[in-house]
């Protein structure tokens, strides 16, 4: 359980605090009134302070005990599992017992009283306002690679992937907020690396799960519009998507399966998008608790891999290995370096920094940028805790830091010569 119940309670909790400014708000207004209408006689304010105070706070009590109420009660209906999928009908596999997905080898997310745990338990760093990344925090890419492919970061887990003259977006999300709800929930600290009006044709949208900070239906409504691109996600995602987004042309994924999404112009190569096994979860509300897959994707232009990670935690290491087994010579990694902490409820959905570290070996990657940071606080860490830890890891394990480097919205690859430009 992570970003979907962090975005939900936070929403709930943005609530319970509106409401309760505005009942100091009411009370401060409530006292000058008095005053006004009281104003002879001090006994007289003091009674009436005295029975309008007992009456807000009898009130007062209530309202917020009746908050309480509906945010322990949505939690604990949040525990009472669904008995069909609301999203997929299929058959079981080693993925799939017929109503839910899970990991295979367990690591599924922690339940409901831990995640209230964790937010009534500790604090997380507080994140400015704005951010923009020191030049220290952010080595350069410098060395070169074969291939056919360049990548710009639009910020937390959004990339734009250009092959072969196919443009594919992967998770994009131009919302203000990482959240069900405009008005709550974790807002961005800095502009798209590409403003939405900026962006070339889109052909194809890869959406690797169903999370608020991944799935983002005003973004992918507005792009529909736009460029009638084919969307391409795990399954179960392709019903929420008709549902949220409209009559789109949408194809549904198991781990494993790929697609064509177009021939390369100047080699005839096609373009090929993979669905790979990936450990996390799902849910877009309280009952719909892992009915629609999670996965990552490679995207294939002949010889040019690049292997796009949205969200997962590192567990023994299985999908990294599986995915370097049916892929080899991966090019380029799209590895998630963020929202790791506290780790003791994290671990099983996100990776720290030095797990990142150990996935990129894993997976045999040549050059990786990191992800799911900087953008939308979802966690405890410190805003610039991930590329620091991620320097550190990588000099713990010997690797050259221009070799895995810190994503940040603007940031652009090229292969031949991989290179950052834009900031
Ligand atoms: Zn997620
Ligand atoms: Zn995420």
């Amino acid at each position: 359980m992570d970003e979907c119940c962090v975005q939900l309670w936070r929403v709930f909790w943005q609530i319970r605090t509106g409401v309760v400014k505005i009942l100091t708000l009411r009370h401060c207004i409530g006292r000058v009134q008095l005053f006004l209408a009281h104003g002879g006689s001090m006994d007289d304010r003091k009674q009436a302070l005295l029975t309008e105070r007992r009456a807000r706070r009898f009130s007062r009590r209530w309202l917020l005990r009746g908050l309480g109420l509906v945010g322990l009660g949505s939690g604990a209906f949040a525990l009472t599992p669904a008995r069909s999928n609301s999203y997929y009908d299929g058959p079981v596999s080693d993925h799939f017992d017929g109503v839910r997905f899970f990991n295979p080898g367990g690591n599924n997310p922690e339940g409901f009283g831990r995640f209230l745990k964790w937010q009534l338990t500790s604090r997380a760093e507080a994140w400015p306002a704005t951010f923009a990344p020191q030049a220290d925090m952010m080595p350069k890419l410098s060395a070169e690679i074969q291939g056919n492919v360049q990548v710009t970061a639009i910020g937390h887990a959004s990339f734009l992937c250009q092959t072969g003259g196919c443009n594919i977006l992967i998770d994009p999300v131009y919302a203000e907020r990482a959240s069900p709800v405009r008005f709550a929930g974790p807002k961005r600290v800095n502009a798209p690396g590409i403003a939405f009006e900026a962006l070339p044709q889109i052909h194809a949208v890869i959406v690797t799960h169903n999370h608020y900070d991944h799935m983002d239906v005003g973004t992918l409504k507005r792009l529909w519009q736009r460029d009638n691109p084919r969307f391409i996600t795990p399954l179960g995602n392709d019903t929420i998507l008709r549902d949220e987004v409209g009559a789109i042309e949408v194809v549904a994924l198991d781990w494993d399966q790929g697609m064509t999404v177009a021939y390369a112009a100047n080699s005839g190569a096609a373009i090929e998008i993979i669905a790979v096994p990936t450990q996390h979860w799902s849910a877009r509300g309280t009952r719909d608790r892992m009915h629609a897959l999670w996965a990552s994707f490679i995207v294939k232009n002949g010889s040019t891999t690049v292997y796009a990670v949205g969200d997962s935690g590192f567990g023994d290491g299985r999908t990294f290995q599986h995915v370097r087994t049916r892929h080899p010579k991966i090019q380029l990694a799209l590895l998630p370096i963020g929202a790791y902490e506290p780790r003791w409820f994290m671990s099983t959905q996100h990776m720290n920094p030095a797990e990142a570290v150990a996935a990129f070996q894993l997976c045999g990657a040549e050059r990786a940028l990191g992800h799911h940071w900087g953008t939308f606080q979802l966690t405890n860490e410190a805003i610039d805790a991930p590329p620091k830890a991620l320097a550190l890891a990588l000099q713990a394990s010997g690797i050259a830091v221009d070799r895995f480097v810190p994503s940040w919205p603007g940031v652009k690859v090229q292969a031949g010569i991989m290179r950052i430009k834009d900031w």
